[in-house]
C-alpha cells in the first residue's frame, strides 16, 4: 500500500514536469530509492507497472536504483555511510547524526521521446 501511494505521487510529479516541458511520450523514469525509505523495490516495481499502464499510453520503463544510507555527525561533521542501522558517528562515537541520503524516494530523471514533442507542429 505504501509503495502504491508513492508511485501515484511519483507519476503525478512526472506528468506535471512533462506537461510543463511541452509534453511528449515518457519512455523511461529513473528513480532513486533509499535503503531507509522503507520501500520494497519489488513491490515498487510491481505498483509502477500496474499504475503506469493507466497513465501512459505506451510502455514506460522504470530504472530503480537503491542507494545506501548516508549521514553526517552533528557534533564533528563527519560524513559516513550507515551500516546495519547504526546511527553513531564512527569518528567520535557519539551523535546525533543527520541522515543526508537514503531516507527518501527521489525522481532522478525522465526520458521523453523528443520526436513526439514535434508532432502536430506545422512548419
Ligand atoms: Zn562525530
Amino acid at each position: 500500500m505504501h509503495e502504491r501511494s508513492l508511485v501515484q505521487t511519483l507519476l503525478k510529479q512526472v506528468q506535471q514536469i512533462v506537461a510543463d516541458d511541452g509534453g511528449g511520450r515518457v519512455k523511461e523514469i529513473q528513480v532513486q530509492v533509499g535503503d531507509l525509505s522503507g520501500v520494497e523495490p519489488l513491490l515498487f516495481e510491481a505498483a509502477f507497472a500496474e499504475l503506469a499502464a493507466n497513465v501512459f499510453s505506451e510502455e514506460c520503463g522504470l530504472l530503480l536504483e537503491v542507494v545506501p544510507v548516508k549521514a553526517e555527525c552533528s557534533l564533528c561533521g563527519q560524513r559516513f555511510e550507515v551500516q546495519n542501522y547504526e546511527f553513531l558517528c564512527p569518528v567520535c562515537g557519539r551523535g546525533p547524526v543527520d541522515v543526508t541520503q537514503g531516507d527518501q524516494v527521489k525522481l532522478m530523471s525522465i526520458t521523453v521521446d523528443s520526436e513526439d514533442m514535434v508532432e502536430g507542429v506545422k512548419s
